[in-house]
């Protein structure tokens, strides 16, 4: 993509409206503008970022067995009523009439609409256990919505739901999403500690939040910092060995880590001073176990082995898609900008050219753009070089290739790290191999 002809509008000024670094560098970086109070849309970088996370948190949910559906945004009030959650949430959910006077609502989750649908679909205990997940735009009515992407009213979320025969079995499942939570969350570049949580109006009895520690969080939130000692994902588990995710389970409860709702301060007591923490951080993620609280207020059962009616174990899992575009910035970046992880950046790479007149620099650029054109990006603008610079630490592209007038006549760029900010000169041709083989230290 050519920086000239694009839709990346960046912005020196501070913007007033946004309080935290996160926002404010998202609208400086061109990634989003608010077209409503708390609802944004996503400009081409922004979209980019969105469309990785999503595709992570895909990956990661098809690889312990969740299949993709897509559910719609609106709902009837019918199913709501149902389970009786119609009354019960509040001037959150933003609810609607159609012409025929038939009450609809913008949904803010799904779990009626996906226990009706398993229940039009899934009849015998046989075809249990079912994970099934989208990712799809929620509507919550936010009384103050601010932050920017982090407390939206429109936002992004996967939502998974599982439905199991029984207690042991969908504790199993919970595990099992405890697992591709934190493979999602080590592939998307950031540090995220599970935490026993609250359930809210989701109901129900074991719930943890995903929390990335930030002084800008919303959550209070007390940990051991022996959690962040063990590295969980080196112990090669196989999603299916029951016996090893319930002890991965075992391994990281043991530690102490506890938002303030459940914040338990008889056992935070007896570790020791030195490894309490005390701090804040943003909520990216949530998971629930609450057994049959809907397949039974809403009567969806399947038939068991011995003919009877059973009502299925269920959980629900949110990751906030959205939500993680601010808190990873928030959690990655510097006084010039953001500062991608190479997994979710909008782009590899940008060519800075600071000879758009000079016949070589020209050519060389030309040369490199087409070794990934779609996801380098090539500032071709007629601009001084300073600007250029900053507007590439900005949008916080993970490398810049420098190509200027008196290294290009020699065949050499400039290679520079972002996170890092290390500098390298390579000839043309060694630029494709040291980006793609480069390991952090
Ligand atoms: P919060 O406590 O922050 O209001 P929640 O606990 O109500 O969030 P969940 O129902 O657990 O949210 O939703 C799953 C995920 O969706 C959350 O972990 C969060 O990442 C994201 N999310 C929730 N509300 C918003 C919002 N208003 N804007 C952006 N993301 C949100
Ligand atoms: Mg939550």
């Amino acid at each position: 993509m050519r920086l000239s002809s694009s839709f990346l509008p960046t912005i020196k000024e501070i913007p007033s409206e946004a309080q935290i670094a996160s926002h404010r560098l998202m609208l400086r970086a061109g990634l989003i503008r608010q077209t409503a109070s708390g609802i944004y849309a996503w400009l081409p970088a922004g979209l980019r970022v969105l469309r990785n996370i999503s595709e992570i948190v895909r990956q990661e949910q098809n690889a312990i067995g969740a299949q993709e559906i897509l559910m719609p945004t609106l709902q009837s009030s019918d199913l709501w009523k149902k389970s009786g959650r119609y009354d019960a949430y509040g001037p959150e959910m933003l609810r609607i009439q159609d012409r025929h006077k038939h009450d609809l609502l913008y949904g803010p989750t799904n779990e009626e609409m996906i226990t009706d649908l398993f229940g039009q679909i899934v009849k015998s205990y046989k075809e249990l256990p079912q994970i099934l997940y989208h990712i799809q735009w929620k509507f919550r009515d936010e009384i103050r919505p601010r932050f920017g992407v982090m407390r939206g009213r429109e936002f992004l979320m996967k939502d998974a739901y599982s439905f199991d025969i029984d207690y042991d079995k969908a504790v199993i499942t919970y595990y099992k999403m405890m697992l591709s939570y934190l493979r999602t969350f080590q592939r998307l570049g950031v540090k995220v500690i599970p935490m026993l949580a609250d359930t809210g109006p989701i109901g129900g009895d074991l719930s943890h939040e995903f929390i990335i520690l930030a002084p800008t969080g919303e959550s209070g939130v007390f940990f051991d910092a022996d959690f962040e000692e063990q590295d969980w994902l080196n112990m090669q588990i196989d999603s299916e060995d029951e016996k090893a995710l319930a002890n991965l389970f075992k391994q990281i409860t043991q530690f102490y880590a506890a938002t303030d709702e459940k914040h338990d301060k008889s056992r935070w007591d007896q570790i020791p001073q030195a490894r309490r923490r005390e701090g804040r951080g943003i909520e990216v993620g949530q998971i629930f176990y609450f057994g049959t609280k809907y397949t039974q207020s809403m009567d969806i059962a399947v038939i068991g082995s011995d003919g009877n009616k059973i009502y299925p174990h269920m959980g629900s899992y949110g990751i906030g898609v959205s939500r993680l575009v601010g808190a990873i910035i928030e959690s990655s970046h510097d006084e010039n900008g953001i500062i991608w992880p190479d997994s979710i950046a909008p782009f590899k790479a940008c060519i800075i050219n600071l000879g758009v007149k000079d016949e070589a620099c020209v050519s060389i650029c030309e040369k490199l753009h087409q070794i990934d054109p779609e996801n380098f990006l090539y500032d071709d603008r007629d601009e001084r070089a300073g600007s250029k610079f900053a507007d590439a630490d900005l949008m916080g592209h993970p490398w810049q290739i420098i190509v200027g007038p008196r290294s290009a006549s020699k065949n050499k760029v400039e290679v520079k790290r972002r996170k890092t900010g290390e500098r390298i000169e390579l000839d043309v041709e060694e630029v494709a191999n040291y980006i793609s083989n480069y390991n952090d230290r």
